[in-house]
């Protein structure tokens, strides 16, 4: 999950890494309201930045520097509303004025090839740095930090020497880039990237720009973390599988999807894209069924988490057909299939689209007779996944023309 630039800043702040006041605001007169409390303790100097989770918003208009209140006003007016790389900006955070001396860019993230973390530093920050990176990588220090030891003062003093920060400054820096680490470590991110941070004339080390990125798969460890969330921008239907547990992720085909385990769903996926391509050259239509969704319903595959599924896929108005493809094993076929009839049975009117099951592995022939003698008149039976990905593309394409 990547955080908004506000919100990584309200966690800096929370790990003492040092930032500026900012407050955050949707509307013109909340922009006018937040200069004037936050430019207070700036000589009326306030910057007004867009909220959208992609880079480079200073070079597309959506930061801005104001130094009166109408100013601010102007820019939250031009900035609020505004496109950025496909994102609409609905909020802006008002933050105190800087006197930037020099920007300097730091991050630290996972590096999965190494299997390790990598810290980067810059002393040439600021909205160049990807130009940087490439035309003198030199330019960026890369280096490695151990996980288990982390940035300590030894780190940290690598760090700094590697970037060639002037001699006066490598200390507060680096004093700085250990409560960094602090926020990556304790707040169980995989990114904490901070472009510009800045010295201000006045000589203070500041974040002044914040993305963090969390590692969703340690929210147990954080409850505060689910409130960060920008639920807003969720998907309706993944949000609703998100609250039963279930592991969905919204495709934008007309195939549902269902699967017991995430690599059996995959290959699921890939199948059913194939054999859509198939039917569509055979038909000869233009837009090919694809598959809608990925959902894997684990190893239990009861009843009440069958119908969970069905549920959301069927609440999917882009779905046309389902496929429902199960491998037998701890959960045994007899056991699925069951699942699958209470599932039905527990849907009533609201199961209005044709299934295509598949069925294979532990005890597939009482599986098989369950359906077979449930007969439910939505439900086909399909031995091969192969053919069961046909029929359902091309239950797809019928209900399409
Ligand atoms: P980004 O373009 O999305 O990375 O947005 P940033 O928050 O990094 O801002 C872009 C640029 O705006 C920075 O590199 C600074 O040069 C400038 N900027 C941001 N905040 C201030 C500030 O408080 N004072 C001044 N003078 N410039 C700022
Ligand atoms: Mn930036």
């Amino acid at each position: 999950m990547d955080l908004f630039e506000y919100q990584a800043r309200d966690m800096f702040e929370a790990h003492g890494v040092p930032v500026l006041a900012g407050v955050v605001a949707d509307t013109v007169d909340d922009v006018r309201a937040a200069a004037e409390t936050v430019g207070s303790r700036s000589g009326g100097v306030v910057v007004v930045k867009a909220q959208v989770k992609t880079g480079g918003r200073g070079k597309a208009g959506g930061v801005k520097v104001a130094r009166s209140l109408d100013e601010a006003a102007a820019a939250g007016q031009s900035i609020l509303g505004m496109d950025i790389k496909g994102h609409t900006v609905h909020r802006v955070m008002v933050a105190e004025g800087a006197k930037i001396a020099e920007e300097y860019y730091f991050s630290v993230l996972l590096d999965r090839a190494n299997r390790s973390y990598l810290a980067m530093c810059s002393k040439e920050g600021g909205m160049e740095i990807e130009q940087l990176a490439v035309e003198r990588p030199d330019a960026l220090a890369r280096i490695p930090v151990d996980p288990n030891v982390g940035i300590d003062d030894g780190k940290a003093r690598e760090i700094v020497d590697a970037a060639g920060f002037d001699e006066a400054d490598k200390d507060a820096i680096a004093e700085v880039l250990k409560r960094l680490w602090d926020v990556y470590r304790e707040e169980d991110a995989t990114l904490v990237e901070v472009n510009p941070l800045v010295k201000t004339e006045g000589g203070e080390i500041i974040a002044l720009d914040g993305k963090v990125s969390l590692d969703e798969n340690a929210g147990f460890r954080h409850p505060g973390h689910a409130a960060l969330e920008d639920t807003a921008a969720a998907d309706p239907l993944e949000a609703a599988a998100k609250e039963k547990g279930l592991n969905y992720v919204k495709l934008d085909g007309d195939v549902g999807v269902i699967g017991n385990g995430a690599g059996l769903v995959m290959s699921t996926l890939d199948v059913v894209a194939y054999a859509g391509e198939q039917v569509a050259a055979d038909q000869g239509l233009s837009t090919p069924p694809k598959p809608a969704n990925f959902l894997d319903i684990g190893g239990g595959a009861s009843a009440e988490v069958m119908a969970d599924g069905l549920h959301i896929i069927l609440g999917d108005t882009q779905v046309k057909s389902v496929f429902v493809n199960v491998f037998g094993g701890i959960t045994s076929c007899d056991a699925v299939a069951n699942g699958i009839v209470g599932a039905l049975d527990a849907l009533g009117d609201e199961a209005t689209k044709p299934l295509v099951v598949r069925l294979d592995g532990n005890n597939v022939e009482e599986g098989r007779r369950i359906l077979a003698e449930r007969a439910h008149p939505l439900v086909t039976i399909e031995e091969t996944m192969d053919g069961a990905a046909r029929k359902a593309a091309e239950l797809a394409a019928s209900t399409k023309n």
